[in-house]
């Protein structure tokens, strides 16, 4: 962010996303240099980033979409129309048949979906793929988003493999598939395939594997990412086992590649200053209250630092609707723009009306033009609710 930007997103009118097409270019070079490299296969992850009226546009660089059930696999394949991979937790009986229109890859969560539905799938000539948990933990910070807790619901462990596996259902399988990252290093990687190759050596080497996905959490995009790691990971595999290496990421992709512009409604005080802003934690970035993390404020440094305090908070009348504390060089007024940086992630896409607060508008900068690409309102609101 520089001062030139924060006067371009000074005549936005607020709450709105922006998202920055440079940046997540530059996002998007790296992820086609990592496949023209390597080989590998590349997928956005729609559960982070689904702005649809870039997909097509995004499909120059990446090989397709991945999609966690059925209306993300359609948005995916009637958007970005490459190769469409659906992971789900539990597929629904309703939905395979209208999933199998959009989706050519399917990976399962158990081995009782495998074979209640990788027999059909088989049939019209899809890719099936069962995702395995290595019970490998390689995070501590974040447990909600750790699929390798104890008692985690994702994947299959080596445990209930081996107690439940017999030849009819492997016969089935194109592939693997696991995640267990969450914004983290290729080192990290690296000892989690370690953990998948131990555990799983058996089935990585068997002759209809073909493929094999790291999942997502790989923050290659963050500046200092050991991307040779990555590479090095992608290189073993393909050259040990002869399989097809796909990451997912969803992060990587637009990190870093959108703002949230928002303004001072009130400033109250309580011991404390506080801003009451248009832009909610609850509503518009829910990670805010449940990874739990403080987003980066322009202009804006942790409290203490600069003269003058303040918490953020939003406008619901939930207590906890707090952005975060900081410090800002001069006092804050009614109308003072806010804006928060690296919001195109996990933010448009979790976003809610809870309390009957306004949805941002969405809006994309390309160079230094600023257009809209949506706007809501009362309906969006109305429509949810009876
Ligand atoms: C969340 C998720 C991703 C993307 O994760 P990021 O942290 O956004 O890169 C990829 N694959 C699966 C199965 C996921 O659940």
């Amino acid at each position: 962010m520089n001062d030139k930007l924060e006067t371009i997103l000074s005549n936005i009118p607020s709450p709105a996303y922006i998202i920055d097409k440079n940046i997540l270019e530059h996002n998007l070079q790296i992820l086609k240099t990592l496949q023209d490299d390597t080989g590998c296969r590349v997928l956005l992850a729609q559960k982070a980033f689904s702005c649809y009226p870039l997909y097509s546009w995004m499909g120059d660089f990446l090989y397709g979409t991945a999609a966690s059930g059925l209306y993300e696999a359609k948005l995916g394949s009637e958007e970005m129309r490459k190769e469409s991979h659906v992971f789900s937790a539990a597929f629904r009986e309703d939905e395979i048949d209208e999933m199998m229109t959009y989706s050519d890859h399917f990976i399962f969560n158990s081995l009782n979906q495998l074979k209640k539905y990788g027999p059909k799938l088989k049939d019209n000539n899809k890719n099936v793929g069962i995702r395995v948990n290595p019970m490998y933990s390689t995070q501590k910070d974040h447990e909600i988003y750790d699929p390798c807790a104890v008692g985690s619901r994702l994947g299959v462990t080596k445990k209930i493999w081996d107690r439940d596996v017999d030849r009819s259902v492997i016969n089935l399988l194109d592939g693997i598939h696991f995640h267990t990252l969450c914004e983290q290093d290729a080192d990290d990687l690296e000892v989690t395939l370690n953990s998948v190759e131990e555990q799983f050596a058996d089935l990585l080497a068997l002759p209809n594997i073909k493929w094999i996905n790291f999942g997502g959490g790989h923050h290659i995009t963050r500046n200092g990412y050991k991307i040779n790691i990555l590479k090095k990971c992608i290189k073993y595999i393909q050259d040990k086992y002869n399989l097809i290496v796909y990451i997912e990421p969803g992060e990587a992709v637009a990190l870093n590649a959108g703002y949230f512009v928002s303004r001072v409604l009130d400033i109250v005080e309580n011991e404390i200053q506080i801003a009451v802003l248009d832009a909610s934690a609850a509503c518009h970035m829910p990670d805010v209250l449940e990874m739990p993390y403080t987003p980066p404020v322009y202009g804006a440094k942790k409290p203490d630092v600069l003269n003058y305090n303040y918490r953020l908070g939003g406008p619901t009348c939930l207590s906890g609707d707090i952005i975060g504390d900081y410090s800002f060089n001069k006092r804050l007024a009614e109308n003072d723009l806010i804006i928060f940086e690296d919001m195109a992630i996990y933010t448009m896409v979790k976003n809610n009306t809870f309390n009957g607060i306004k949805l941002p508008s969405i809006y994309l900068m390309d160079e230094d033009k600023c257009s809209l690409i949506q706007n809501f309102g009362y309906d969006d609101f109305k429509c949810r609710l009876g």
